[in-house]
């Protein structure tokens, strides 16, 4: 194949990613990558936390747990643990789980528990008792076991996985970048250019022709990526393809975000983000093995930048000296992603507030699927593809912000307009509303998240923890269930069954 060239804008954790999936695909074909980067346009500087879904990034690349996380300070995550969201008695907080093999054995009995509650008998339904990773957690316990004579040949580390756990990361996100900047440059040939982007000229029919920077470059490719953060500065500023906002229901704009050292003697930290719900917002907790990560989201509509400093401040009983970074949001998505012969990837093509920390996860499914269609002839006719990569893509963005949405419609909290407006939302999706619909009038949601195909970006386990951990049910109370009759599963019986198999896993220690 003739030489093809391919130009990344941008030198976030989006680029990085992009131009290592890119650079190993296509190893064999004769295709040169370069990232521009511009050296006085800061990166983002926060997204500290993962989904499962970043373990499959590395195993593809090759790189072992052993080598990364050290390198990025990086620590195991088994969920989240949302507190103080509901007001419902006995509600005050859930564990949103990673899904085990191990859960088996009580993840259907624990739905049916939803089920009969929402039929109106009284039986346990705190998502913390019925799975493995919540058990992990709140023992402070990693979700692997170490096996240092097993074989490293998966690529991952060598590791002891009976039960087939699913788990998640925290990382120091500037050092994730430049992990990912070295091994492209290193491992892959990408090549790298310091300069900002400042002109754009383009080919009669759309396409993008080249790229000027201000070292007076003129940059020209067959495919050019967008990963230029927020800015969007290819595909909408030139491209001007149409950005959707999600504001009408995800409030939250704006972040205050600080970094805290871990308490004096700590020697161990809890695989989990703790995510609080404030006065405007919520804030998250992740444990790094240098600090912890901290930040309060929150809607600048309701609360002024200096009152949520204030409110943060006091929240983690900072020192006045203590530095903070304040960041705005744009949430929302493009209306297509891959327009002409550009690609936008990361903020640059939209983002939803990070509750479940899933940016990283749309990057990724974002370059996996554009990898599956692309291809560099230049005389094939690609709308089809491209079509087809655009709706998915958004299908994804908005299921996404559906179980974002449903954490706000579902609060029970009227401490303040803003969430009684979150509960008042009436701008929710009709697959949304379809699911609520399903629940309150006792449905099968499992099987309907199954048949509409909503599953695929939260599936069963997360619905009913979200919706059981909020204490939402419909108010029929029937009394307590007769065991002869009704069949229902007592928390003690899955906890024991949690408490024997935990005890096989080690420690999550800090190093010191
Ligand atoms: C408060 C907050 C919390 C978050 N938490 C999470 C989380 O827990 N998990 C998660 O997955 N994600 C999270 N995210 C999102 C995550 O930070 C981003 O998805 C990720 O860092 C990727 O950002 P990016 O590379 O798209 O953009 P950026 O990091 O903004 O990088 C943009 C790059 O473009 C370059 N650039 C801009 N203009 C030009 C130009 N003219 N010429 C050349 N270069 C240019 C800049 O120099 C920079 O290198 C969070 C985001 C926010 C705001």
């Amino acid at each position: 194949m003739q030489q093809k060239k391919v130009v990344i804008v941008g030198g976030g954790t989006a680029a990085w990613m992009t131009a290592n999936l890119f650079a190993h695909k296509w190893q064999k074909l004769n295709v040169e990558i370069t990232v521009i980067e511009a050296p006085d346009i800061a990166t983002i500087g926060v997204g500290e936390g993962s989904t499962p879904y970043l373990r499959s990034f590395f195993k593809q690349l090759g790189i072992k747990e052993s080598d990364w996380m050290p390198a990025c300070n990086a620590t195991y995550k088994c969920g989240i643990k949302f507190v103080n969201w509901s007001s419902r008695p006995g509600f005050s907080s859930y564990f949103h789980p990673f899904n085990s093999d191990a859960d088996s054995a009580y993840n259907r009995k624990f739905e049916h528990n939803t089920w009969l509650k929402r039929q109106g008998y009284d039986v346990d339904v705190q998502p913390d008792d019925f799975y493995m990773m919540a058990a992990l957690a709140k023992q402070q316990k990693l979700p692997i076991k170490f096996n240092k004579s097993a074989s490293d040949s998966e690529g991952i580390n060598a590791y002891d996985n009976p039960h087939h756990n699913i788990y998640a990361y925290h990382f120091d996100s500037a050092l994730l970048g430049q992990y990912l900047k070295q091994h492209a440059q290193t491992q892959l040939q990408v090549n790298y250019c310091s300069a900002k982007i400042i002109d754009i000229k383009q080919q009669t029919n759309g396409d993008i022709k080249s790229v000027f920077t201000d070292t007076q470059q003129e940059l020209s490719a067959d495919l050019f990526v967008d990963c230029t953060g927020f800015s969007s500065l290819l595909i909408q500023k030139s491209l001007n393809v149409p950005f959707i906002s999600f504001a009408n229901n995800l409030f939250n704009d704006s972040a205050v975000a600080v970094s805290t050292p871990h308490s004096h003697n700590a020697a161990s930290y809890t695989p989990q983000t703790v995510s609080t719900a404030m006065s405007c917002g919520w804030r998250w907790q992740i444990p790094l093995q240098s600090r912890n990560g901290n930040g309060y989201v929150y809607s600048s509509t309701y609360q002024s930048s200096e009152s949520a400093e204030q409110e943060l401040r006091q929240s983690l009983k900072l020192t006045d000296d203590t530095e903070v970074k304040h960041l705005k949001m744009r949430v929302g998505r493009l209306d297509k992603h891959w327009q002409n012969n550009c690609l936008a990837i990361g903020l640059s093509q939209g983002f939803i507030e990070p509750l479940e920390a899933t940016a990283l996860h749309l990057v990724q499914d974002s370059i996996e699927r554009f990898l599956d269609v692309y291809d560099f002839n230049p005389n094939l006719e690609q709308e089809e593809q491209r079509d087809h990569f655009n709706e998915l893509t958004n299908y994804g963005f908005e299921r996404v912000r559906d179980y974002i949405v449903l954490h706000y419609i579902m609060n029970s909290k009227d401490q303040s307009a803003y969430w009684q407006n979150g509960a008042q939302l009436k701008d929710i999706s009709t697959e949304l509303a379809h699911l609520l619909g399903v629940w309150f009038n006792g449905q099968d949601l499992r099987e309907e998240l199954a048949i509409l195909n909503l599953d695929q970006y939260y599936g069963s386990t997360s619905w009913h923890a979200l919706l059981a951990g909020y204490g939402v049910f419909p108010d029929s109370y029937k009394g307590e269930p007769d065991k002869r009759t009704i069949n229902f599963t007592l928390a003690d019986e899955a906890r024991q069954y949690y408490a024997r198999l935990t005890e096989q896993y080690p420690p999550a220690k800090i190093n010191p």
